[in-house]
């Protein structure tokens, strides 16, 4: 249990292990620029990912590493393509447990701004798009464990049957406008639907 003990947080571990030695400058210059934590979250775990990468000699482009990123952790990837990105690591020789439990979550990474570089993050600790993505999210993953459930006593009825079933909830949302339609998340990063740039 290297590092376990020693002074920082699990960022601060993280970093050491992959040898992201710039990467608290980055942090820092992004927050400064008005980066959410959630941002700041992505672009530190692609980071990690690239250089798990690095270390068994695949070189992983910036725009290369965050779309593999998003294929390991994106709420709205399929089963399907979440096995394969996992796939293309093994091949690598990179194993993904070990990567995923290296990634931290936008609560760590709020934790080392505050306590390891001294930012102050309270103007996020209120409600805003971190909070409601939070929330929302919690409630996609109860309804997909309930609905397994509910189709797991189905298949033990003999009432439906279905080999492995895997459940995806996606909510999305539809501007009355023009139509257009993004899934709650792309709604939340982009801040709002094309149609309405420019507007109040
Ligand atoms: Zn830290
Ligand atoms: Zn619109």
């Amino acid at each position: 249990m290297a590092g376990e003990s020693g002074p920082g947080c699990k960022v601060d571990r993280v970093s050491e292990k992959y040898g992201l030695t710039a990467v608290d400058d980055r942090l820092r210059e992004r927050r400064e620029r008005g980066d959410s934590l959630r941002d700041l979250e992505r672009v530190y775990n692609e980071r990690v990912l690239a250089a798990a990468m690095e270390s068994a000699g695949v070189d992983l482009p910036g725009r290369e590493a965050a779309t593999l990123y998003r294929l390991l952790t994106g709420d709205e990837v399929g089963p399907g393509e979440r096995v394969n990105a996992r796939s293309r690591l093994r091949r690598a020789g990179v194993d993904p447990a070990t990567l995923e439990s290296d990634f931290v979550s936008y609560q760590t990474v709020r934790t080392h701004l505050n306590d390891c570089l001294g930012l102050s993050t309270d103007r996020e600790t209120a409600f805003g798009v971190d909070v409601a993505r939070d929330t929302a999210l919690k409630l996609v993953s109860r309804t997909e464990s309930v609905t397994r459930q509910l189709i797991d006593r189905l298949r033990g009825r003999g009432a439906v049957t279905v080999a492995a079933p895997s459940v995806t909830v996606s909510v999305r949302v539809a501007c009355s406008e023009c139509g257009d339609e993004y899934s709650f998340s792309r709604l939340l990063d982009r801040g709002g639907c094309s149609c309405q740039s420019g507007r109040e």
